[in-house]
């Protein structure tokens, strides 16, 4: 088996410029994660706040650390202390909370709308029809900054199947642009993991969250 430093630099060798890899590191130990930093891994993408706290005691700011799971508002704050980016913003109460946390901190934060393009399969995520609204409440906040869309995609099976959904979130990506919303910048468009990131590229992703094949398969 290869070692996460290999895993790491091969990916980033076949990446097309422009498109930016997240570590997707749940369930990995922070050696695990130090590892792939090292080996040139800029973004650690955390679905839990707790874990993200323990891997960030070790890496610290040596990498930009993206929060990719559902968060909840009462993590809210802890969550604006350790990440650079919340991938999935997916309600206007969410984003008020980010906001009033940020404030209280200081800080502005990065934020992606999390798009359910797949509808009846997915747990979280706004609707594709749904999503205009959201961005123009969150536009107004002063402590959120919208730069993109992220979409899961279906987990497993033929990565052709995803593409209709990556395709629906490209879309709403380029129309998202042309609302002109202050506040609102389509910048990053987060979509595609270990089986369905090449498909997401081909389809305009320009950050894709890779885990089993960076760090091997969860046990
Ligand atoms: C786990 C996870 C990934 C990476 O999945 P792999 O199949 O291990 O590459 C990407 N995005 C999110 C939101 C995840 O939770």
């Amino acid at each position: 088996m290869s070692s996460i430093g290999d895993n790491v630099a091969g990916i980033l060798a076949e990446l097309p410029p422009g498109v930016r890899l997240v570590a997707a590191a749940k369930a990995r130990t922070p050696a695990e994660i130090l590892e792939a930093v090292e080996a040139g891994a800029a973004i650690i993408g955390e679905n839990y706040v707790q874990e993200a706290a323990e891997a960030f005691a070790a890496v610290g700011r040596r990498a930009q650390w993206h929060f990719i799971g559902h968060l909840q508002t009462n993590k809210a704050k802890k969550a604006v202390e350790i990440f650079d980016m919340i991938e999935t913003v997916d309600s206007a109460d969410l984003a008020a909370e980010i906001d009033k946390r940020s404030r209280a901190a200081g800080k502005v934060m990065n934020v992606l709308i999390e798009i359910n393009s797949g509808e009846e399969g997915q747990k979280f995520g706004v609707r594709p029809q749904d999503a205009e609204a959201l961005l123009r409440a969150v536009a107004p906040l002063q402590n959120v900054r919208v730069q993109g869309l992220m979409t899961m995609g279906p987990f497993e099976g033929d990565p052709e199947d995803a593409r209709p959904y990556f395709r629906i979130t490209k879309r709403l990506f380029e129309d998202s642009k042309t609302l002109g919303l202050p506040g609102v910048e389509m910048k990053h468009l987060s979509m595609g993991m270990t089986n369905s990131y090449r498909v997401a590229v081909e389809e305009g992703a320009n950050m894709v969250r890779i885990g089993t094949k960076i760090f091997g398969p969860r046990s």
